[in-house]
Order: C-alpha cells, then structure tokens, then sequence
C-alpha cells in the first residue's frame, strides 16, 4: 500500500440474474485486501436494474444515483431478465445502465479482449489466429444514436416511422480520441479508428477530428478503417489491432465480436471511464437461462475488479496480482462449462471458482 494512500470508496451494485451469483468472491476480496493492509478501501451496497424496481419502484433509484456522486468507483454486475422485458421503456432495467453511465460521465468504453494462453481451445477461431491476442476496443458511451434527437416513433399520413439519430460534436469525438491515444501509448502505439465516413457525415466529422488530435500524438500511429471492413478484419487478422476506437453504436456491435474471439462473454470485463466515478462491468448480461444453477463464470466480473483498481485507484499491482490469481486457476485446469473447450479440464460451479481465486490471490499476496 502506499504511504500517502487515502481511504477509497466503491459502490456495489450485483443487479439480478446472474449479477449476484458472479459478485460472490468480490466481497471476500476487498476483506482480505484491508484485512492484510494491501488497501485503505470501504464499500457499500445499492440497488439497481430490475431488483431496484421491484423494491423501488426506479430501475435507478435517486439513492443510487446519490451514493455513486460519494463513491469513487462503482463495481455492477448485471440488470434484466425476462420479467421485466414488458415494462414500459423509463422502467426497463437497461434504463438503469444508460442513466447510470450518463449521470456519471462515462463517456468512454474500454473493453480488453485478452486471450489467456490457457483458453486457447475455447474460442472458435484458429488458435494461430488469436494466440497472444491482445486488443483493446474503446467505445464513445454518452453520445452517437443511442442519445441523438430527434428519435421517436411518429405517425405521419398513417404510416408510423422510426426515427433516431447519429450524431456527434467536435469535443465529444476530441475527448473519446484522447483517450484511445493515451492508452496506445502505453501499449503498442497503434489506433485504429473505426467510421463509416463513406456514407455518413458524422463519420467525416470523427474522421477529422481523429486526424488532427493525432497531431498531438506523433509517436502513436493512426490509420482508419470503414465498420464493414473492421468486422470482417477482427475475425480474419485480430492481431493486426492494438487500440481500436470507435462510437456508441459501432462499438457496442465490434465489442462483443472482439469479446466472442477470447472464446466466452463469462471472461471480458470492461470500464467506463471519463468522469469522477468510473463504472466497472463484465460485459455479459443477466443470463437468465443461467440465473441461479451455480454455473456462471465470475472471472469477467473478478476481471472488471481488477480493471476498477486500475483505472480508478491507480493500484496496477492490486489489478496485476487479481490477473495473475486468474490465470493461475486457469493454469491448474480449472474451468466453468464455457470455456470447457476440448479435452475437459476440472470443471466447477461459480461459487468454487470464485474460492480458488480467491485463495490463489492470498497465495499471490503472501509471496509477491
Ligand atoms: P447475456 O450476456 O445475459 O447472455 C448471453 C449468453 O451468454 C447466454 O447464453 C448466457 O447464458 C451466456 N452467459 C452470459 N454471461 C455468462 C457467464 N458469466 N458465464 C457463462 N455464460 C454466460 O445476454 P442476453 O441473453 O442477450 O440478455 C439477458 C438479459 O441481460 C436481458 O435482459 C438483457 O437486456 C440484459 N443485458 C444486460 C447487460 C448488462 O447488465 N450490462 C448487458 C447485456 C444484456
């Protein structure tokens, strides 16, 4: 710990489905952190998604909203289920996670597809082809057509339209740009920036504003590349990526793509930062088909723990050491039934998965 360390705060949110069944180990960690003085840190507990507003009434309550603002990071698990998909739009549980990232600036998506060396066979492409892969895909969160106006759904002369907007400002493509740059600068100096400015003007615009901030970065490199073109590339030539930048909507589909290559959704964490309180998630729903049969992977979520002392508490050896205990379990042939791939290994449940990092990261602690 060092010396001059201030006592640090983090929201939990578990949410529902699978949300509190991958959160088990969490609380056990930090324990052990402060209890063994690796960490001046303390946490509490909030409600949000559909657990919210069976309890609340609000997928995000105003309480949790106002305990995030005191909060240094916020740790989430996962919102939905098939109970509330009926819901009125300002009640679905997803509403909760655009609030939430809204209210706390978020503006930028980082989700690192990384594939351990153990895990291999368990994606479905070629292990030549994703062997040592290493990516990072920085998604603009707060703007784009997820947020742009007008959108609705009008009737006009009686035919109902569906309407929503791609937009964009300079600063907001500015600020998402910055990001990308930095973090290549502390990777293999390469941003690739993701558009369709062949078609559409507010990709000209990110075009743009990509280049002329690159002129402050001299030393990363920057080339562009059209969406249809970095889908297919992701699947054929993922190594070619370093730091892969791009908005809300683009994002959100090349994420998942990057996340499918490390073979399961149970392994990808992700960080939402840009604000004063980052927001740290794996990057898999609620899994209601999986929901309570102790079978999930909680290493995505122990993986956006170590994401969040990165990246908000500035503690690299915290987020290391959880790494390592990950990779560890796995090099022992532990294994959740998602990434099981071929020749089976020693397969557990969430909650036995959960306990062997934990005692792998008290073993990691105790000789580091
Ligand atoms: P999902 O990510 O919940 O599940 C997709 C598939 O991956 C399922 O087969 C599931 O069993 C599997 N899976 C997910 N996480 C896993 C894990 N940790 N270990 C093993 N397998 C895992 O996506 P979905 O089915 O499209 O959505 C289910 C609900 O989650 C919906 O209500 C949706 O709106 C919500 N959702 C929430 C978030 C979030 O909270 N960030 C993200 C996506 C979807």
């Amino acid at each position: 710990m060092k010396s001059e360390e201030r006592m640090k705060k983090i929201l939990l949110l578990p949410g529902d489905g699978i949300g509190p069944e991958v959160f088990g180990p969490v609380q056990g960690i930090l324990e052990h952190l402060v209890k063994s003085g690796h960490a001046l840190l303390e946490w509490e507990d909030g409600l949000i998604g559909g657990i919210a507003t069976d309890r609340t009434g609000f997928p995000l309550p105003p309480e949790t909203v106002e305990k995030a603002d005191r909060c240094d990071a916020v740790l989430l698990g996962a919102v939905g289920g098939p109970k509330y998909d009926t819901l009125p739009y300002d009640k679905r549980p997803e509403r909760a996670l655009l609030g939430i990232r809204e209210h706390l600036g978020a503006f930028a998506n980082l989700r690192p597809a990384r594939l351990f060396p153990e895990l291999s066979g368990s994606s479905t492409l070629k292990p030549e082809v994703i062997s040592d892969l290493d990516l990072m895909v920085v998604r603009e969160l707060t703007g784009g057509i997820y947020f742009g106006k007008p959108r609705g759904i009008v009737t006009e002369e009686g035919i109902r339209r569906g309407i929503n907007t791609e937009t964009y400002t300079e600063p907001e493509i500015d600020r998402i740009m910055r990001v990308a740059f930095d973090l290549a600068r502390k990777r293999r100096k390469k941003v690739t920036s993701v558009d369709k400015a062949n078609v559409l003007e507010s990709s000209v615009l990110w075009r743009e504003v990509a280049e002329s901030v690159h002129k402050k970065y001299p030393d990363v490199e920057l080339s562009h590349m059209y969406v249809d073109n970095a889908a297919m590339q992701l699947v054929r030539n993922p190594k070619q990526f370093d730091v892969l930048v791009t908005g809300n909507l683009f994002g959100d589909i090349l994420s998942d793509e990057a996340a499918q290559l490390t073979g399961s959704i149970g392994m990808l964490a992700s960080a939402s930062i840009g604000g004063k309180t980052g927001l740290y998630e794996p990057i898999h729903g609620s899994a209601p088909d999986i929901a309570g049969k102790d079978i999930a992977n909680p290493l995505a979520m122990i993986l956006s723990l170590a994401l969040l002392f990165r990246y908000s508490l500035d503690r690299e050896d915290l987020a290391g050491f959880l790494e390592t205990s990950v990779r560890n379990v796995l090099k022992e042939g532990y294994r959740t039934t998602d990434i099981r791939g071929d020749g089976t290994k020693k397969i557990v449940g969430t909650r036995e998965m959960g306990e062997k990092v934990f005692l792998e990261l008290k073993k990691v602690l105790e000789n580091k």
